[in-house]
This record gives structure tokens, C-alpha cells and sequence, in this order.
């Protein structure tokens, strides 16, 4: 039967007994509303560890201020059966005091990778996300945690993170899982109208578009950039914040491609802000 622990402590008690034992601990930290894309690394958990942890916690510190953070969904219920299913051990619901009490004050900064492409466009928001992530490790003290490349520059900065912080964890990025249409499994999709959703497959339609330039030799960035936006522009309702081919794993822009890179897109379709990548030559993460 799968546990839910709703208090820091009383999670910490129990996984100390299973490390005592040698058992191995995996974690996927997520702020609910599950979906296939979290049951991929919800499986790849528990395939690789003896005791797989789940936190749901929608995260206040990564949000803006006009953010959805009040409106973003909430589903405990269904997300408990998801977890069941894939045969995860422990569920951590913490409250915003057990993860930030009273006048908590400490965060943590990737400088340089968070302040650009989303960064930009959220100021606060990769602090936000490497604080909570460093918090729940402590708490979790996982041996592997897993990320899903749908957010790949979030991926990046906790893996930053844990190099410089010399942190005792493996980070696993585990592949995008999409809509059949290419659309990437979100939990925001579901702000989408139906017009929306249907005008939403521009973005993987862009990104292949990139990709098949580069995959016939092409290696200017600009080209392969221009070949996602001539196809973004074909629905006017989409509004790009970013159209950008980066090296990996610095997220640098080069003229002349070489090594790995990959081409990341934000931008918003009515009010849903929606966010993807393509790895055009994949590196070493
Ligand atoms: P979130 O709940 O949105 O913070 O996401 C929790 C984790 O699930 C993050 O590591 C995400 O990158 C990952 N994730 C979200 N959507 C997908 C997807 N479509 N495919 C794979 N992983 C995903």
C-alpha cells in the first residue's frame, strides 16, 4: 500500500530505516496534476531504486507574481492512484510551512543558466525551483532523481546545481512524452480551449521543421532557427517569447553549430504559456 507523509520528519524517520538497510531511495519531485510525462519517470523510479519517493508540492517560490500559482490544478486523489500504479513507495504532500517555516530565508542561485530563455521571461523562477529541489534532497536524500526533458533547462540547472553543490545524487533526464499530434504532455494543457489545443501542434511542427534542416547538413543556427519560426507564423495566435537554438549543456547561442544543441521554444496560445525542445544533436547532458 502506497504512504502518503504529509510531515517532514515522519518521511525523514522512515527512509533513514530503509538507508540503514542499504536500500536504494529514487525521487521524482513534482507539483502534481499527473499525467503520462511524470508516469514515464515514475516507472523509470521504480525500475532503478528499491524505495521510490514522489513529492507533490506546487512550489510558491518558482511562480510570479501574475502566475498561475493559485489556479494551477490540483488532483491528489487521482494522482495517488497514478503513483499506486506505478508501484511507487511514498507520496510527501508537504504544506508550505513544512518546506519554507516562518521566516525562512535561504535560496539557491544557478547564476548564468537561470537568467536566460525562461529565466528571462521569469525572473526568480530557477531559484525557486533549485531551492526546493535542494530542500526536498535533504529531506529525501535520494541516490537517483529524475527530470523530465520536457523541461530541459530546468534539467540543466539541477544538474548545475548538484555538480557545483557536490551533491550525492544521480540526476536521470527521462524523454518528453507527448500527445499523439507531438503536442508535450503538460499539466497546463488544460487551460487550452479546443481551438487552442488544436492550434497548439504548431510547436512540435515548428521544432521537426528545425530539425530536418539540421539532420540535412545545415549547421547555421540562424537557418535552422528561421526554418521553427516561418512555421510558428502560420498560426498568429501563437505568441513566441523564444525561438532559440542552444549548445548543450551551457545553453549558449553559437552562429555555427557544432556539438550538442538543441532548439527550445516558449511562448503563450491565449493564456497558457506552453514550453518545448527538440535535442538536435544530443551530448552528455
Ligand atoms: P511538474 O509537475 O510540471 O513540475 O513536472 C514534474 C516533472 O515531470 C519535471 O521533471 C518535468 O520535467 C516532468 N515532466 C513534465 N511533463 C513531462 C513530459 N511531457 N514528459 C516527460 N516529463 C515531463
Amino acid at each position: 500500500m502506497i504512504k502518503v507523509f504529509t510531515r517532514v520528519k515522519d518521511l525523514r524517520a522512515v527512509l533513514e530505516k530503509h538507508k540503514s538497510q542499504g536500500d536504494s531511495i529514487g525521487f521524482v519531485p513534482t507539483m502534481g496534476a499527473l499525467h503520462e510525462g511524470h508516469e514515464s519517470l515514475l516507472k523509470e523510479a521504480v525500475k532503478e531504486n528499491k524505495i521510490n519517493v514522489l513529492s507533490i508540492f506546487v512550489n510558491p517560490t518558482q511562480f510570479g507574481p501574475n502566475e498561475d500559482f493559485s489556479k494551477y490544478p490540483r488532483t491528489l486523489e487521482e494522482d495517488l492512484k497514478i503513483a499506486a500504479r506505478a508501484g511507487i513507495t511514498y507520496v510527501f504532500t508537504p504544506s508550505e510551512k513544512d518546506i519554507y517555516p516562518e521566516g525562512y530565508a535561504s535560496f539557491i542561485t544557478v547564476e548564468g543558466l537561470s537568467d536566460i530563455l525562461c529565466g528571462a521571461f521569469r525572473p526568480g523562477h530557477f531559484r525557486g525551483v533549485a531551492t526546493v529541489v535542494h530542500r526536498l534532497f535533504q529531506i529525501v536524500k535520494p541516490d537517483r532523481s529524475y527530470f523530465g526533458q520536457k523541461d530541459l533547462q530546468q534539467c540543466l540547472v539541477i544538474q548545475k546545481m548538484v555538480k557545483d553543490l557536490d551533491l550525492p545524487v544521480e540526476i536521470k533526464i527521462c524523454t518528453t512524452v507527448r500527445e499523439a499530434d507531438g503536442l508535450a504532455k503538460s499539466s497546463r494543457n488544460r487551460y487550452l480551449s479546443a481551438e487552442e489545443r488544436e492550434k497548439s501542434t504548431v510547436i512540435f511542427r515548428a521544432m521537426k521543421a528545425a530539425k530536418n534542416l539540421y539532420d540535412s547538413g545545415n549547421r547555421s543556427s540562424a537557418e535552422v532557427m528561421a526554418a521553427a519560426k516561418s512555421v510558428l507564423e502560420t498560426v498568429a495566435d501563437f505568441k513566441p517569447q523564444y525561438v532559440e537554438v542552444r549548445s548543450l549543456p551551457n545553453l549558449v547561442a553559437q552562429e555555427n553549430l557544432k556539438g550538442g544543441c538543441a532548439i527550445l521554444i516558449a511562448g503563450y496560445l491565449g493564456s497558457t504559456r506552453l514550453i518545448d525542445n527538440l535535442i538536435l544533436e544530443s551530448s552528455i547532458l
